[in-house]
């Protein structure tokens, strides 16, 4: 892959933070890093013997970064758990949690690549993903490493410990995560992190093993207040909430990622802020939960960073970007929101993805930057600016496919058809293994004795 590559005929955004945007700009990559970027006419003057490919006039952005996936979701598609949801609670007992249970190496393995073909699809060339799997814990995050690897994407990983499976499972997350960390510390592709499931099912013998074992480990990846149940029996069970627990242990620092974070109170929101650790909002998946809404402005006014994440709901981050922008609005009643505290949330995704793969031009069209680039096929009808690139983004490519994703300067995607991975292929395979996975998860109990409320306990009482 020694070949030089450029890619022109677009509307380049450089970046995410005051970007610089060139109309009829092209950008120039040799092997995995970004060599030029600029008026198209001088970059193919610079670069004549490269390899030309064609926006076809759309917009030309860095690769998109995801900060919270689920990739062993890929296979509940049209499962019918049998049984009523009536709330979260219910939702994480009688679907996810018997879910997991239910996926074997061979489900991981699928649902990982099928998730993996999905983001190369929507132009997410860097992807967090936060994995469960207690009927094989083991080497499961390298099935999720050898997916992106085969994908073609970068990534950090981790697996999420909990104690809803009893201290022995506990224990196994623990050495996954360890494991998986440390034999990956100078890949230059995919990471790990600390992975744990969520303040509420998570003992404070877990926590403090994870605080002492994890020494050399920097950061965790963890589901925060994403129901009032999380704060509720972090309350009553051990005297403090999420944040302050994570804190207390040592937990809350610059690479924490904290999934989700909506029932927090002002006071822990200075402590996300002080300890410069990452709020990930993923707005499609609390909708389909129901569990409430970020406030955005609230939560970036305590001066804490946010980012976006899909939470397993879907690979497409603009589109996630789109639901977020009309969900501030619709759900705050104002249609003056948005454009002040939105665009930030890309801005967030590539700097929190550039310090975890120590790549800090990540998500910048820049020489010197990794070749991650994507062209997304919407030729817009009116002048693309450096004021008005974020209207563009909301109000039109985020419903567009993506033409070309480029990953470390290798072509994922060319033209709408897949280089990497076979979806068709792996999606026929799925629709053979899914229903033996469903079969293994109906015959699973579905009442988890760690989950505090009793099932269906209403949403007034835990507030
Ligand atoms: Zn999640």
């Amino acid at each position: 892959m020694s070949q030089q590559i450029v890619l022109g005929n677009g509307h380049l955004v450089t970046g995410w933070e005051n970007p610089a945007v060139i109309a009829g700009g092209a950008v120039a990559w040799q092997e995995e890093r970004i060599v030029g970027v600029g008026p198209e006419a001088e970059i193919r003057q610079a670069y004549p013997a490269a390899r030309y490919l064609d926006a076809r006039g759309g917009l030309i952005l860095p690769g998109l970064v995801n900060l919270h996936h689920h990739f062993y979701s890929a296979l509940a598609r049209g499962l019918d758990p049998g049984v009523e949801m009536r709330d979260f609670p219910e939702i994480l007992d009688r679907l996810w949690w018997r879910l997991d249970r239910a996926l074997d190496p061979d489900t991981v393995r699928l649902s990982a690549l099928l998730s993996a073909a999905d983001c190369v699809r929507w132009g997410c060339t860097t992807v967090f993903d936060h994995h469960a799997s207690p009927s094989c814990i083991d080497g499961s995050l390298d099935l999720l490493a050898g997916a992106l690897t085969d994908a073609g994407i970068s990534g950090v990983l981790c697996y999420e410990v909990t104690d809803r499976n009893g201290p022995e499972d506990a224990a196994l997350g623990i050495e996954e995560n360890l494991g998986f960390v440390d034999a990956h510390a100078d890949d230059p592709r995919v990471r790990g992190v600390f992975g744990l499931h969520a303040s509420f099912t998570v003992s404070e013998a877990t926590l403090s093993a994870v605080a002492e074992r994890r020494s050399s480990v920097s950061g965790v990846h963890v589901h925060v207040a994403e129901h009032p149940v999380d704060d509720q029996f972090s309350r009553d069970t051990f005297g403090a909430t999420p944040i302050q627990r994570l804190e207390r242990h040592g937990l809350l620092d610059s690479r924490a990622l904290l999934a989700h974070g909506i029932h927090v109170e002002d006071r822990d929101y200075d402590r996300v802020a002080a300890a410069g650790s990452t709020i990930i909002h993923n707005p499609e998946s609390n909708a389909n939960n129901g569990v409430g809404r970020l406030d955005i402005p609230r939560t970036a006014g305590h001066g804490c960073a946010i980012g976006l994440g899909t939470d397993g709901m879907s690979s497409a981050v603009l589109r996630a970007l789109r639901f977020a922008f009309l969900g501030l609005r619709g759900g705050s009643e104002d249609p003056t929101l948005g454009f002040k505290d939105l665009p930030g949330l890309l801005a967030t995704n590539a700097r929190v993805a550039g310090r975890f793969l120590d790549e800090p031009l990540l998500g910048h069209l820049a020489p010197g930057a990794p070749a991650d680039v994507i062209a997304v096929d919407c030729p817009p009808p009116t002048p693309v600016t450096s004021a008005n690139w974020f209207g563009h983004l909301a109000y039109g490519s985020s419903e567009a496919p993506v033409r070309h994703t480029f990953a470390r300067g290798q072509v994922v995607l060319e033209d709408f058809s897949h280089t990497t991975l076979d979806p068709a292929d792996l999606s026929s395979e799925a629709r053979v293994l899914a229903p033996v996975l469903w079969k293994r998860f109906h015959e699973l109990d579905w009442n988890t004795p760690y989950l505090g409320p009793s099932p269906g306990a209403g949403k007034e009482s835990l507030r």
